[in-house]
């Protein structure tokens, strides 16, 4: 039997008051994980101890092992950066994705990003949890700030992913997760299928940061880096806010620079 089953099976208290289906997500899950063991979320096999993800999908993760220090990009072999940031050094300085999107990441993160599935967010923090801890990405650094989602979409979606990402990696990297120094202040179309211009065009003045952030080093989180447009866009208002240094955290890097 799937989660989602056993999920729709569960009993809701119709008489609580009403709340909202993120609010209820979470009450699910937390009951769920008292009666059920882990579960791995990509097979449904049993899970690794305290993970909901299989030994077997365990070892077939695309681990970005080998990838540009500035942007993240995978590299076929260790370089201090990649070509594009030697011709020309990205305002942000340090990416951490621990994956690549690949192979079974390609299908966890679209799942966990529009359909709801925050348990595998969850997993997934969880999994890159000690990469993130012996990289030292956050090392010095004042707060981490999830990616803002524009209101509308937030209002669409439900939850805002990297959000979700943030609180549990935020406690593990002991850094306040910051919600008040960067705004999404123009809606913008969906970046797929948008080349790398494009996706610059899409994003200008696209975000506002708050002139708290004067002074402060702080890392940017986002679920994954397609061609880094955002994070690019999001770091320049941070910096032209007074921001002393942005670095940024991802789970997964796309393997490619498409049209960049
Ligand atoms: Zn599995
Ligand atoms: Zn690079």
């Amino acid at each position: 039997m799937l989660t989602e089953d056993i999920t729709l099976s569960i009993d809701i208290d119709r008489n609580r008051h009403p709340v909202s289906a993120l609010a209820e997500a979470h009450r699910r899950h937390r009951w769920l994980q008292h009666v059920l063991p882990p579960h791995c979320l990509h097979c449904q096999a049993p899970g690794l101890p305290g993970l909901d993800l299989c030994a077997t999908c365990w070892d077939e993760l695309p681990w970005n092992d080998t990838a540009c220090p500035r942007c993240g990009l995978p590299l076929p072999h260790p370089a201090p950066a990649c070509g594009a940031c030697l011709k020309r050094a990205p305002k942000i300085t340090r990416t951490l994705a621990p994956l690549r999107y690949a192979d079974s990441v390609t299908q966890l993160l679209p799942r966990f990003k529009f359909h709801q599935q925050l348990a595998i967010g969850r997993m997934l923090a969880k999994l890159v949890e000690h990469v993130v801890l012996a990289d030292g990405i956050a090392d010095g650094m004042d707060a981490l700030i999830p990616m803002p989602l524009h209101r509308k979409r937030l209002a669409q979606r439900g939850y805002n992913q990297a959000l979700e990402l943030a609180r549990p990696l935020g406690k593990s990297l002991q850094l306040p997760v910051r919600l008040d120094l960067l705004h999404r202040a123009r809606d913008t179309a969906p970046q797929t299928g948008l080349d790398a211009r494009a996706r610059r065009r899409n994003l200008r003045g696209a975000f506002v940061a708050s002139p708290s952030v004067k002074g402060m080093h702080v890392v940017l989180l986002d679920d994954v880096i397609t061609t880094g447009a955002s994070l690019r866009e999001a770091s320049q208002a941070l910096l032209r806010s007074g921001a002393a240094e942005v670095r940024a955290l991802a789970i997964a890097r796309a393997d490619t620079p498409k049209h960049r």
